[in-house]
């Protein structure tokens, strides 16, 4: 998986909305996101419909999770709309290919295999039982007397006939007929996360939880995401941010760095330093896991960010005391 998607990925994470539809997936909610149909639009996805509010932005969520590499797909679907009315509440209708009426009378054909005659089933037909007209036997025993040989189609219509019938849509809304080439033809999924999401969320997920916890029972006020405005007038989010219940400042800022590589690099440094430059809070701590890059380091130094190296959550709230807290 690119770069550039990781970063896509690292930037959804931090979308309210992303949280919420990735924590039903963590807790088991959701193992798969299947579509549910729903006869004026289509396929809809109710968990995501109820998380953003509007069908459109869910669709959009849901194509943004998968280019980022968030959430994989799977074909479940093809749905057909109207192209007048945009309904999913379409009709098939099978046609006569020589006058496109919808009319149209579907047999079986029956082939008589010791006289080798073939005609459609109602010819066959004598009560309800099968006998030949060529031969007059009757046939009792399917494969062994008889095998269908296929469909057998007549226009009520015009009274051709023909084994083909031609496709075309009926709206049960609007009324119109349209052919398939004329169709909406969409691809509907279901969706479930990524290996790589999964690992990156697990890591976000069981960090940012125990050190905000972590916080608040040392009587910090604790906002994840948190949003600060800056200097410049611009606001900046940080995965954490703290402050003593009660005190105006005294702000301490947190971000994570996680890799799904052995070593982070020394983006989120410098990525944390343009917004700690703007907001000017009194402690910057960047949490790497499980490591961070030696240039990583020397710009953290460099940039006075706290930076603690941690594989696990309980290896993270301890450095995370001894750099941020006990100062
Ligand atoms: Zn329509
Ligand atoms: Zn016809
Ligand atoms: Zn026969």
């Amino acid at each position: 998986m690119s770069k550039a998607s990781k970063d896509q990925r690292v930037k959804l994470y931090k979308d309210h909305n992303v949280q919420l539809l990735i924590s039903k997936f963590m807790s088991g909610e959701l193992s798969k996101l299947d579509p549910v149909y729903d006869r004026k639009y289509g396929y809809r996805y109710p968990v995501v419909d109820a998380i953003v509010g509007d069908p459109r932005k869910a669709d959009e969520l849901l194509q943004s999770l998968f280019e980022a590499g968030v959430l994989r797909r799977e074909l479940y679907d093809k749905i057909v709309y109207c192209q007048f009315c945009d309904t999913a509440n379409v009709s098939m209708h099978y046609c006569c290919p020589h006058c496109k009426s919808f009319d149209v009378r579907k047999s079986a054909l029956i082939e008589h295999i010791k006289c080798g005659y073939i005609d459609t089933e109602e010819k066959f037909r004598k009560d309800d039982r099968l006998v030949c007209p060529r031969c007059r036997k009757e046939l009792t025993k399917p494969d062994l007397d008889y095998h269908k040989a296929g469909v057998w189609c007549t226009c009520n219509e015009c009274g051709k006939s023909f084994d083909i019938p031609v496709a075309a849509h009926f709206c049960r809304d609007c009324h119109r007929n349209f052919t398939f080439e004329e169709a909406l033809y969409k691809d509907v999924y279901s969706y479930d996360l990524t290996p790589e999401a999964l690992k990156e969320a697990t890591l976000g997920w069981i960090l940012i939880t125990p050190i905000r916890e972590f916080l608040e029972s040392r009587g910090f006020e604790v906002e994840s995401p948190g949003f600060l405005k800056g200097k410049s007038g611009a606001s900046h989010m940080f995965d954490i941010t703290a402050s003593p219940a009660g005190v105006e400042r005294n702000l301490t800022v947190i971000d994570l760095a996680t890799s799904t590589d052995q070593i982070a690099s020394e983006q989120p440094v410098i990525a944390m330093f343009a917004k700690i430059y703007d907001v000017s809070p009194d402690r910057a701590c960047l949490i790497a896991i499980p490591r961070m890059s030696d240039n990583g380091k020397k710009l953290a130094a460099l940039y006075k960010i706290n930076l603690v190296e941690a594989k696990n959550p309980k290896e993270a709230i301890e450095a995370f005391e001894k750099v941020c807290i006990k100062k």
